[in-house]
Formats: C-alpha cells, sequence, structure tokens
C-alpha cells in the first residue's frame, strides 16, 4: 500500500512511523509512507498557507490553493483514496480500517488553524474520517493512528495471519482477557480454565469474557440495532439479552 499524508508538520511522523510494525511493513515493502509539507506548494515567497476567514471569526484557515495543488500532485487517478481527517468526518471504526486495508493508495490531508477552506474539501476529497469526539489542533495525530490501525489489516503486517481475527471490534465484541506467566502474581492465579488444556472450554471461557465485559463497559456495542456478532467468523452467530 502506498500512503501520502499531506500536513504542515511532516516531521511529527518521524517517530512514530520509525518503530514496532509500521518501520516493519515499511522494511518489508508492505507500505510506502510519503510525507508532503503542504507549505511546498504556496505560491508566495513566505510560503504562507493560511489566510483568515471570510465571516469573521477566531483563528486562521488553510487556503484551498496550496492544498488543492498538494492533492493533485499525489493523486494516481482513480487509484487514489483522499481522506481528510476532521471531527466532522464519519468515525474510524475496525471496519472502515479493513476496508482502507485494502485500497491501493490512501492520501491522508491533515488540517491545522480551524480547518481547511470547504470548496477544496467538496473538490478533491472522497472521505472525512474523525478518530473520535474531541478536537485535536492538527491531523497529523489523527493520521499516525489512521495508518496505525489500518496496516493491522493489511496481509504480512502482523506476524501472525489470525491476530487482528481476534482482537477487539472484528466480531462486534471486545477480545477476552489474556495471562502469561507466573501462574501466580501478588496472590492472583491465572484462571485453572487457561491451564487445563481442553481448547473448546478455553474458547467458550473466553468468549463468555469477552461478552461480560463488552456489555458493561459498550453496551451500544451489542445492544438493540447493534450487529449480532460471532466469535469466529465460521461459527454460529451469538446473541444476548441485556
Ligand atoms: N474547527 C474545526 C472543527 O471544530 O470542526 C476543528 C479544527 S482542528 C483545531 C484542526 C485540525 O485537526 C482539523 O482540520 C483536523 O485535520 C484535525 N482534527 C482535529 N480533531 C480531529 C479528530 N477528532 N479526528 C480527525 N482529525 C481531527
Amino acid at each position: 500500500m502506498e500512503i501520502d499524508i499531506l500536513s504542515l508538520f511532516p516531521a511529527y511522523f518521524r517517530g512514530p512511523f520509525d518503530v514496532s510494525m509500521v518501520q516493519r511493513a515499511r522494511d518489508a515493502g508492505i507500505l510506502d509512507i510519503r510525507l508532503t509539507d503542504i507549505r511546498d506548494f504556496a505560491e508566495n515567497k513566505h510560503n504562507r498557507v493560511d489566510d483568515r476567514p471570510f465571516g469573521g471569526g477566531p483563528g486562521m484557515l488553510l487556503a484551498p490553493g496550496p492544498v488543492a495543488r498538494a492533492i493533485r500532485s499525489a493523486k494516481k487517478g482513480d487509484r487514489s483514496r483522499v481522506i481528510y481527517l476532521t471531527p466532522q468526518g464519519t468515525p474510524l471504526t475496525a471496519a472502515k480500517c479493513q476496508e482502507l486495508a485494502r485500497m491501493e493508495h490512501l492520501i491522508l490531508l491533515c488540517g491545522h488553524y480551524e480547518g481547511v477552506d470547504e470548496r477544496v474539501l467538496e473538490s478533491e476529497v472522497d472521505e472525512e474520517i474523525s478518530i473520535g469526539d474531541y478536537v485535536l489542533t492538527n491531523g497529523c495525530v489523527a493520521a499516525i493512528v489512521l495508518v496505525d490501525a489500518v496496516i493491522r489489516f493489511i496481509p504480512g503486517v502482523l506476524g501472525h495471519p489470525d491476530a487482528a481475527k481476534e482482537d477487539s471490534f472484528q466480531n462486534g465484541i471486545f477480545d477476552g482477557p489474556h495471562y502469561t506467566r507466573p501462574e501466580t502474581f501478588e496472590g492472583k492465579r491465572v484462571p485453572q480454565v487457561l491451564l487445563d488444556g481442553n481448547h473448546e472450554e478455553i474458547r467458550k471461557w473466553r468468549l463468555s469474557r469477552a461478552i461480560e465485559k463488552t456489555i458493561r463497559v459498550r453496551p451500544d456495542l451489542v445492544g438493540a440495532g447493534s450487529q449480532k456478532y460471532s466469535k469466529e467468523n465460521s461459527r454460529e452467530p451469538l446473541t444476548v439479552d441485556c
């Protein structure tokens, strides 16, 4: 997958993209990330890309010209999906990440100040995505979150091909609890079922714990109108009264 990130702060990405899974995916040639400074597309001698909003109000706006030129320079026809990170976008979910992981080329536009002139959003952006109901100072952190969450679904990025399938939200509920050695830590023992070696019992136990926590913490995920869920895609759907 190719990802172009258009922002005012390319340096922002150097740490997060140079470690862990993102770095491994880049080293393996699975992921190619290019960082572009929107200021490079300014057409004035001070490289200015912001201006005051018409109609007044606090803050500045990213002007349409530099943003449009930056997007157009990155675009590769129909292969590209242009995404603007904004609190006004549709929420980033696991399902959306899986969908984006199948794309060949993403262009991520990171806003700053009060955001971006509306006209360039209308003409150049395919989709607006939010990482949550709060407002960040700029879109760089949101782009880092999106890249990290999306690449987990690209085959070859995670060590085990089934790792992402077991994670929270994949089946509409959380992942189950995990334990490792020692068997007893500060007086607390690992649940006996995990030590007995009965795989079907372990599966059922993990599932019941996952359902219990999901209902307790996120009843909206399993409540009326939400999708039925199944812990393993191949198995029967499970419903829950809550
Ligand atoms: N005035 C805008 C509003 O209230 O909708 C907020 C602008 S915010 C200060 C600056 C930039 O941060 C946005 O253009 C966007 O790129 C990014 N941003 C802020 N919160 C975000 C969120 N929850 N998800 C994705 N991007 C966000």
